[in-house]
């Protein structure tokens, strides 16, 4: 995860004063919207597990919130899952105790732990600075053209495009045009923060409002037994979900969001 572009908890966004009330009231209406799409879903999870497939993630966890149990599901069925992570992951948070090399090198090796976890050994970095996806498109692009060559997976999952996020967006637009044979969106941000997209930019509201209420077109996997390894998988991921440091200025992800990942189910839809 990177917390590079503004993703103010859901309270900071209301006066002191309504604080709780609002932030209650938010988070009420998460819930219950995640609950309903997992409702409103078509079941995928055999058909998804049957081929292998490549998950492309922006920044190292972003693979295991969005599909561990995916993964978990298919290798325990002897598919072959490639997990691509775009960017070194440098900039989730500033420390005076760890240089971004330094942060980028706790990371991987957090990856690669997260990775065993959910049993995958095809762990490709590619390496971009965090932040910097939408300013590689074409070597970006160019580089996972090579790589759905070479794997030629069943199904590619990407994030999707309603995640308010640059590099989760950027590494949509160039997962597409590495022209896989299918695509499956994965929501990171947007299902943690739909249906009422705080992040968002005031004219993009209509169009994530719009996807947040899609009655058709998603595709559940059912996380099953297979939620332990996710647990476990995001548990490695200490530097993102816990204060490593200690510091005060050290950015990590709030329990509700890694909450929001532990339902009974993973969702995608068509990009
Ligand atoms: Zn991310």
């Amino acid at each position: 995860m990177s917390r590079e572009p503004a993703h103010p908890a859901i309270g900071d966004r209301f006066g002191s004063s309504v604080v709780g009330v609002a932030t209650r009231v938010v988070r009420a209406a998460g819930t219950r919207w995640r609950r309903r799409v997992a409702a409103r879903a078509t079941d995928a999870t055999d058909t998804l597990t049957r081929h292998p497939l490549m998950v492309l993630a922006p920044h190292p966890d972003d693979e295991t919130f969005g599909c561990g149990a995916l993964i978990a599901r298919a290798r325990a069925n002897g598919t072959p899952v490639t997990v691509v992570v775009a960017t070194d992951g440098a900039r989730s948070t500033t420390s005076a105790r760890l240089s971004a090399a330094g942060l980028a090198r706790l990371r991987a090796g957090e990856l690669h732990a997260a990775c065993a976890e959910l049993g995958v050994t095809d762990v490709v970095q590619l390496g971009f600075p965090d932040g910097a996806l939408t300013a590689n498109h074409d070597a970006l692009t160019a580089r996972l053209r090579a790589l759905v060559e070479d794997r030629r997976p069943g199904h590619v999952l990407l994030p999707c495009r309603e995640d308010a996020h640059p590099d989760h967006r950027a590494l949509h637009h160039a997962g597409l045009a590495a022209g896989p044979a299918r695509a499956l969106a994965y929501p990171v941000w947007a299902w943690f923060e739909g249906p009422v997209f705080p992040a968002a930019a005031a004219g993009e509201r209509a169009r994530l409002w719009a996807w947040a209420a899609s009655r058709s077109g998603w595709l559940r996997v059912t996380c099953g037994p297979f939620l332990d390894a996710k647990r476990q998988a995001i548990a490695a991921y200490a530097s993102q979900t816990t204060n490593l440091t200690g510091e005060p200025g050290w950015s990590h992800l709030d329990p509700r969001f890694v909450a929001a990942f532990l339902g009974p189910h993973e969702l995608f839809r068509a990009p």
